[in-house]
C-alpha cells in the first residue's frame, strides 16, 4: 500500500448535506456515478445511505455497486441486453423512447421508470412536443411500465436568462402531470445553488458536486477529500551534493531529504500546456506556482520540491520536519482520481466503512 491516499471527511459530507437540507425540504439524490466522483462508489454509498433519500449513477454496471436498497435512478437511457438481467427492483430506468420501453416489455417484469425530458442540452431525451405522446404510449401499449418520475437536466446555469426560460418551459410541458406522476427533478448541483427558488414544482434534487464541495466555494459547502503524504524514507544529504535526475538539485547546506512517493502519474507537478498566447500567461502562472509553491504543505508551511517530481515519487527538503510528518499535497485533478487509495476521515481518526 502506498504511503499516499486521499483522505475523505465525513464531517464536511454531512456539513454539506446538513446544508443541503437547510436549503430545501426537497428529496436529495445522491450522484455517485463516476465512481462517487472518483471518491469509490461502494464506500460512499454506504456513507450516504442513511443521509440521502436515494442515488444516481450513469449506468446498471455503476448501478450494480451502490450500497443500498434505496432507490437508484439509471440516468442513461440506454440498456445493452445483457443489462436486462441486471435489474434489481430499486433500480429505476430512465427512458427516452420505444426502443428501450420494448426490452423492457419483453421480459415480462415490472419497471418504475423515469422520462427524460430534453428541454436543451439535446443529447438525450424525448423532446417536449412530443412527451404527451410518449406518456399515452406508456400508459396504453406498456403495462409493465410505471411512470415513477420524470425530470430534466439544465445545461447552461451560467445563464441566467436562459436557464430561467429552460425551468419554465420545462414547467410547462409537466405542469399537467404534477400529482399525477410522483417525482418530477430538473436541479443539479449549479441548477440548486442558483435556481432552487424559481424550480417551484419539483420535488428532488440531483446533487453530485455540491455534495463533495467541488465547483461550490462561496456558498458555504466544503470540499470532502484532501490528498496526504508522509515520507517513505529520510535521509541526509551533505552540502555540494547533487540530487535526482539530471543532477537537478544541488545542496547549499546539509539537509534533511524525504520521498513521497506520489509522482508524475498523480499529476503532481503538471502543467497547462497551451500554443495559444491568451494561455501562456496562465501556464506560466501555473508552473511558477508549481515551481516554487510545490503543491506541497505542511502545516501550512510550503515544502521545497528538490528538482523535478519523477514519475512516482517526489524528493523534498524535510530540515526540522519530523519524519513522520503527514504533508498535504494539491493536485491540479477535476476530480478525485479512482486509482488513489481513499481513507475515511470523522473527527480526528480514520474509521472504517
Ligand atoms: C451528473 C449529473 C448530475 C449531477 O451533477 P452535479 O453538477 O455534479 O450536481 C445531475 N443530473 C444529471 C442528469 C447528471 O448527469
Amino acid at each position: 500500500m502506498r504511503n499516499f491516499w486521499c483522505e475523505i471527511n465525513l464531517d464536511n459530507v454531512e456539513h454539506n448535506i446538513n446544508k443541503i437540507r437547510e436549503t430545501t425540504n426537497k428529496k436529495l439524490m445522491a450522484v455517485v456515478k463516476g465512481n462517487a466522483y472518483g471518491l469509490g462508489v461502494e464506500n460512499m454509498s454506504l456513507i450516504l445511505d442513511s443521509l440521502v433519500d436515494g442515488f444516481a449513477v450513469s449506468n446498471i454496471e455503476e448501478a450494480l455497486q451502490v450500497k443500498s436498497k434505496k432507490d437508484i435512478l439509471v440516468l442513461y437511457p440506454e440498456l445493452g441486453d445483457d443489462d436486462i438481467d441486471l435489474i434489481k427492483d430499486n433500480f429505476i430506468i430512465t427512458v427516452d423512447n420505444r426502443i428501450i420501453l420494448d426490452k423492457l416489455e419483453a421480459t415480462g417484469r415490472k419497471y418504475r421508470v423515469h422520462i427524460y425530458v430534453d428541454t436543451g442540452m439535446n443529447r438525450f431525451g424525448v423532446k417536449p412536443n412530443d412527451l404527451n405522446n410518449f406518456i399515452n404510449d406508456i400508459r396504453e401499449k406498456y403495462k409493465n411500465i410505471i411512470i415513477h418520475g420524470i425530470y430534466t437536466h439544465l445545461q447552461n446555469t451560467g445563464d441566467n436568462s436562459y436557464t430561467l426560460k429552460q425551468i419554465e418551459s420545462f414547467k410547462n410541458v409537466i405542469v399537467d402531470y404534477i400529482g399525477e406522476i410522483e417525482n418530477i427533478h430538473l436541479l443539479n448541483s449549479n441548477g440548486f445553488l442558483k435556481y432552487n427558488k424559481n424550480a417551484d414544482f419539483d420535488n428532488w434534487v440531483r446533487l453530485g458536486n455540491v455534495l463533495y464541495g467541488y465547483n461550490a466555494a462561496g456558498y458555504g459547502y466544503k470540499k470532502v477529500f484532501f490528498y496526504k503524504a508522509r515520507a517513505i524514507r529520510v535521509y541526509d544529504l551533505k552540502m555540494g551534493e547533487t540530487i535526482g535526475y539530471g543532477n537537478s538539485y544541488k545542496a547549499r547546506e546539509n539537509i534533511k531529504v524525504g520521498i513521497l512517493d506520489v509522482g508524475f502519474i498523480d499529476k503532481l507537478g503538471c502543467v497547462l500546456e497551451s500554443k495559444a498566447n491568451i494561455f501562456r500567461d496562465i501556464a506560466k502562472a501555473v508552473y511558477h506556482h508549481v515551481k516554487y509553491h510545490s503543491g506541497i504543505n505542511y502545516n501550512g508551511r510550503i515544502i521545497r520540491i528538490l528538482g523535478k517530481p519523477n514519475m512516482n515519487f517526489t524528493l523534498i527538503d524535510m530540515s526540522g520536519i519530523k519524519e513522520d510528518a503527514v504533508f498535504n499535497i494539491e493536485l491540479p485533478s477535476v476530480i478525485a482520481d479512482s486509482s488513489i487509495p481513499k481513507k475515511y476521515r470523522k473527527g480526528d481518526s480514520y474509521v472504517s466503512i
